[in-house]
C-alpha cells in the first residue's frame, strides 16, 4: 500500500474537490476483507510501540483533524486497538477554558506533547486555532493569519528536538456527514453523540472547507506532513492511518536497549 500518495507535498495548493473521500484505490478488497486486513497491522503497531517504549528515545505525535463525524474517535479506537495503554495517551482539545484562554494558544498544546518513548494522539489540536477560530472570527484576521507560520516554527522545533509528527485530515463528503448525523439522530446507541451544535457547524461547510484548504496548503512540511485520508469508508480510513504510522515507526530503526553486561552469569535462586 503506497500511502505516501495521500501526503500533501510542502508548498502545494490543496483543493479538496480534487481529493476523493470515496477513494479506495490502494485496497480493492471488500469491506469485510478490509476490516480483517487491519488486524495484523494492529499487532505490528503493538510490537513497534513496545519497542518505542523500551528504547525510550523517540517521541511520536499523531494529530487528527476533520469535520464533525469525520471519525476522529473511531480512528483512535480501531487503529490503536490492542496497543498497551501504558505509553499511549490521547489528548482532546475542546473549547478553551478561561485559564487556557489567558495564555497563548500553543500553551495547552505544548503541555500535552509526548515524552521519550511515548505516543500521544491529538483528538483536535492547535489547528482549531486556524479552523473554528477563523470560521467564527474568534480573533482578528491578522491574528489567525500569522498563526500558520507560528505553527510551522513550533512544529519544526519539536521535530528538531526528536518528535516525529504525523498529521491526518480525515476527509468526508458533505453527503456522508448528513448520513452520519442522521444515524446519530435515530440510533439509540448513537444519540448521545448528537449535538445541535454540529448542525450549526454544518451550515458553515464551505467556510470550513476554505479553512481546511489553507491549513493543508500552508502547514504541510517535510518534518510535519499532512495526510489527506479518504474517510467516507471507515475501514479504508483505518488502513491508511495505520500504514502511515507503521511506516514512520519503521523508519526510526529502533533497537531494544543493550542489556547490562554479565547477565549470562546471573543466577536466580
Ligand atoms: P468532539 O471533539 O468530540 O466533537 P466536542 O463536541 O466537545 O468534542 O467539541 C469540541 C469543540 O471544541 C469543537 O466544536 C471545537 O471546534 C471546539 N474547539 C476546540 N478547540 C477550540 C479553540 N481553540 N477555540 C474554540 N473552539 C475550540
Amino acid at each position: 500500500m503506497d500511502v505516501e500518495r495521500y501526503r500533501v507535498p510542502p508548498g502545494s495548493r490543496v483543493e479538496l474537490s480534487e481529493w476523493d473521500p470515496e477513494d479506495q484505490q490502494l485496497y480493492n478488497g471488500s469491506k469485510e476483507k478490509g476490516k480483517k486486513a487491519l488486524l495484523p497491522l494492529n499487532r505490528r503497531l503493538e510490537t513497534l510501540q513496545e519497542l518505542l517504549y523500551a528504547e525510550n528515545k523517540h517521541r511520536l505525535l499523531v494529530v487528527l483533524q476533520g469535520a464533525d463525524t469525520a471519525g476522529k474517535d473511531g480512528t483512535i479506537r480501531h487503529v490503536f486497538e490492542g496497543v498497551n495503554p501504558q505509553g499511549v495517551k490521547v489528548a482532546s482539545f475542546k473549547v478553551p477554558t478561561p485559564v487556557e484562554l489567558a495564555h497563548d494558544y500553543l500553551w495547552r498544546v505544548h503541555q500535552q506533547m509526548p515524552g521519550r518513548g511515548e505516543i500521544v494522539i491529538f483528538n483536535r489540536s492547535h489547528y482549531e486555532d486556524v479552523l473554528v477560530v477563523r470560521v467564527h472570527n474568534l480573533v482578528a484576521g491578522e491574528v489567525w493569519q500569522r498563526r500558520y507560520e507560528q505553527i510551522n516554527a513550533f512544529e519544526a522545533m519539536l521535530a528538531d528536538e526528536g518528535t516525529t509528527i504525523l498529521k491526518f485530515f480525515l476527509h468526508i463528503s458533505k453527503e456522508e456527514q448528513k448520513k452520519r448525523l442522521e444515524e446519530r439522530l435515530t440510533d439509540r446507541k448513537k444519540q448521545w453523540k448528537f449535538s445541535r451544535g454540529d448542525l450549526a457547524e454544518r451550515q458553515h461547510w464551505d467556510r470550513y472547507t476554505e479553512a481546511y484548504e489553507a491549513m493543508l496548503s500552508k502547514t504541510s512540511t517535510a518534518q510535519a506532513p499532512w495526510y489527506i485520508v479518504p474517510a467516507n469508508r471507515k475501514w479504508y480510513r483505518n488502513l491508511v492511518v495505520s500504514q502511515v504510522i507503521l511506516a514512520a515507526l519503521e523508519r526510526l530503526e529502533m533497537r531494544y536497549p543493550e542489556p547490562e553486561s554479565g547477565l549470562d552469569a546471573v543466577v536466580i535462586e
